[in-house]
């Protein structure tokens, strides 16, 4: 049958009434036309069940005897079907109300029982509340899917958080994990579930006890605790690099939530980046901070496990830097490489090897039963590396000098230690090369006043403490100026003026004379072009080339600058060159002293005579001036094989077409026995020491001997 009537009114629920006969339900219309509700008439149970298939119903009033389907049956076929299991009905009925029918009514699912005829206000009281249940019941029912569909969510985001979640309870039991933090731990979630997080926690952080943890302290102050670098046990023990915070949860609930970040990923690039930084890419040895930590750690080892013997071995190679300047770097990191794995080779393997600067390197002897293995050792390295070396299709030797120092004697700390080898294997050095030292306190003390004067060097030359002075060099027949020789001087603002022979060899041994070196080539040079405005283009200026400056690669540059600076004639200068120097390595020797001629300098051989061999080298180099070492001039009057020495190299010079300078002349009689053995040139305090700039020109251009006086 059709629906009656609608009331347009979506929000009013729908009252459904259900009655076979026409009247009935026009009387019904009649009586519930005013109401807060939409009224759906309907003349069947058919119509009724269709109505409420394509409703939702608030409420039906149901006339009990109808043909074909009574009310009793439209119930129970209500009542099966979910949608409408719970929608309220009001049965009509006019027959005798005999208990049965009440009953059979009730317990087909009617709520309420109303019999014709009745007081239609009840009817409408009735209606108006069981409307109310139902509209309450529609309510919950969405606030309860709303709710589900919240709780779902949370679920999802819990369940696939990539973050590990747990919620602790007071008591430091575990109320909740989430899946991520169940694979972190290498649990089953169930598993986590109950247990006490005092179980996760590496035995430093929960030792104390889960109440005195830090964990329970935050809570109890309701203070977020954050971790950045800790880590949790997982089931197997093992322990998973992790950073969390645990944030306290509002009351009621007396627990904590923590959120877990997995930080194995970071921590293994972390371990490589550190592995990167203590380790040397050349030869895959320690470097400096690697040998730094490895000493430190074994330092800390033998304070725990009681004194055992170490041994620090400092090895310098011996001349790399020759090498490496001579044939290239490349050829220098081949070699380094290469000493790097004979190095390795002849240690025992779990000796600490690094190399901690260009051609230095240092091993850690540990557990040594006597000083006397490490000496041992150093021997063993040395003799390895003096093996042939092939780099570039050449083949050579190198040497190397090693400083040992031993724990505990000779220090307890790693830098104690490492100064001490570093010491000893200067020491070696200043043995000669191939050698090794051990560390003995008097190192220590000539170190120390050694570092002082080293640090007061270097601020001389920051503070320009430093200056020339020019000792004349003079014909000894015609009395004329050849020249001067530069000597360095320091004017030191306590001590007074220090002569080179104190401050030189330590400007060697820290390099330092390279930066000096420069200065006073660049100053001499200067001076030169005032000497030749006052004496003329041929007056010569000697400069001092030491043998660490002799092995600068860039020594004929320097000089070819300084010469530039000023106009000069190149073969206006001189430089003075040690035997020594010369002979240390002969085709280096050759090579620099082809450049500098190559430039047009002068050559002279300082101290000639001093040196050993020192006839047998000369035909291997192009000189210009041979020195005579003054010793040879003072002794020459008394001592018979002095003067047979200097005239002798008067002789050598005239037959090889070399000038002649005799150096340190005093006294008259020196010089007439040197014009009277026709030597050339002489130099000494018999005509000045070596003077102030302003003074050096203020010397006539040529010297009357008969006014000069012995000194
Ligand atoms: P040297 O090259 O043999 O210099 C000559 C030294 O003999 C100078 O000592 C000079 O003052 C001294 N002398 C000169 N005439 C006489 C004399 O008649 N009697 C005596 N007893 N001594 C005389 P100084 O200036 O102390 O220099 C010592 C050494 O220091 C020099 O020996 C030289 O090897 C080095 N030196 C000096 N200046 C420089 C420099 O500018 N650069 C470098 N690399 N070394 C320098
Ligand atoms: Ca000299
Ligand atoms: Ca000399």
């Amino acid at each position: 049958m059709a629906v009656v009537q609608m009331v347009n009114h979506a929000r009013r629920q729908v009252l459904l009434v259900v009655d076979d006969r026409q009247e009935n339900l026009e009387a019904m219309e009649a009586l519930l036309e005013q109401g807060d509700w939409q009224l759906r008439c309907v003349a069947s149970g058919e119509a009724a069940l269709q109505c409420l298939l394509e409703e939702d119903v608030g409420l039906v009033l149901l006339d009990v005897q109808m043909p074909h389907m009574d009310g009793f049956e439209v119930a129970r076929l209500m009542r099966g079907n979910p949608r409408t299991r719970f929608t309220p009905i009001i049965f009509v009925s006019a027959i005798a109300q005999t208990e049965d029918a009440v009953l059979k009514g009730y317990s087909t699912g009617a709520v309420d029982f109303m019999l014709k005829p009745f007081d239609t206000r009840v009817l409408r009281h009735k209606i108006c509340s069981l409307l109310e249940h139902a509209r309450h019941r529609q309510e919950l029912r969405a606030l309860t899917e709303q709710l589900e569909q919240a709780r779902a969510f949370s679920t999802s985001i819990l369940e696939h958080a990539g973050e590990g979640i747990l919620v602790v309870g007071e008591d430091g039991g575990i109320q909740f994990a989430n899946p991520a933090i169940a694979q972190m731990l290498r649990y089953p979630v169930e598993a986590l579930l109950g247990r006490s997080l005092v179980d996760c926690l590496p035995p430093e952080m929960g030792a104390q006890g889960w109440h005195e943890s830090a964990f329970h302290q935050h809570w109890r102050a309701q203070t977020v605790y954050r971790l950045h670098e800790t880590s949790l046990v997982t089931c197997d023990g093992q322990h998973v690099p992790v950073a969390l915070s645990c944030a306290p949860l509002p009351s009621p609930r007396q627990a904590m939530v923590l959120v877990i970040q997995d930080m194995t990923v970071v921590h293994c690039l972390h371990t490589q980046l550190e592995a990167l930084a203590i380790t040397d890419p050349l030869t895959g040895l320690l470097n400096r901070r690697g040998f730094h930590q490895a000493l430190a750690n074994a330092l800390a080892r033998t304070e725990r496990q009681g004194q055992q013997r170490m041994a620090v071995l400092y090895l310098d190679l011996d001349g790399f830097k020759r090498i490496n300047d001579s044939l290239g770097h490349e050829a220098g990191d081949q070699l380094l490489r290469q000493v790097g794995e004979q190095l390795r080779a002849s240690l025992r393997p779990y000796d600490v090897l690094a190399r901690i600067g260009g051609d230095e390197f240092t091993a850690l002897l540990d557990d040594l039963d006597h000083p006397e293995d490490a000496a041992r050792v150093a021997e063993k390295l040395m003799e390895h590396l003096a093996v042939r070396h092939s780099v570039e299709g050449l083949d050579f030797t190198v040497g190397a000098s090693v400083g040992i120092a031993c724990f505990p004697e000779c220090g307890r700390t790693v830098e104690g230690l490492l100064r001490a080898a570093d010491m000893a294997m200067y020491e070696a050095k200043r043995a000669g090369r191939q050698q090794y030292r051990f560390f003995t306190q008097e190192m220590n003390g000539r170190a120390r006043s050694r570092l002082m004067l080293e640090e007061s060097l270097r601020r001389a030359i920051e503070q320009d403490e430093f200056r020339l002075v020019f000792q004349p060099q003079v014909y000894l027949d015609s009395g004329r100026l050849r020249g001067f020789e530069a000597l360095l001087r320091w004017q030191h603002s306590q001590a007074g003026e220090i002569g080179p022979g104190v401050f030189i060899p330590l400007l060697e041994e820290t390099r330092l004379i390279n930066r000096l070196g420069a200065w006073i080539f660049r100053k001499g040079a200067e001076q030169l072009a005032c000497m030749q405005q006052q004496f003329g283009n041929d007056i010569i200026l000697s400069l001092n080339v030491s043998p660490v400056q002799f092995a600068m690669p860039n020594l004929a540059q320097l000089l070819r600058e300084a010469i530039e600076a000023h106009g000069l004639q190149p073969a206006q200068l001189e430089v003075e060159i040690t035997e020594s120097a010369l002979m240390q390595d002969i085709d280096a020797a050759r090579e620099q002293l082809g450049q500098l001629r190559r430039l047009g300098v002068l050559i002279a051989i300082d101290d000639f005579g001093t040196g050993y061999s020192s006839l047998a080298y000369l035909r291997h180099f192009e000189l210009d001036t041979l020195k005579i070492d003054r010793l040879f001039i003072a002794n020459m009057l008394d001592s018979p094989r002095d003067a047979a020495v200097v005239s002798t190299i008067i002789d050598l010079g005239r037959h090889l077409g070399l000038e002649v300078i005799a150096e340190g002349v005093e006294t008259q009689a020196q010089r007439e026995w040197l014009v009277a053995h026709q030597c050339a040139i002489m130099q000494g305090f018999l005509v000045a020491p070596g003077l102030p700039i302003e003074r050096a020109l203020a010397l006539p251009a040529q010297l009357d001997w008969n006014v000069l006086t012995d000194v």
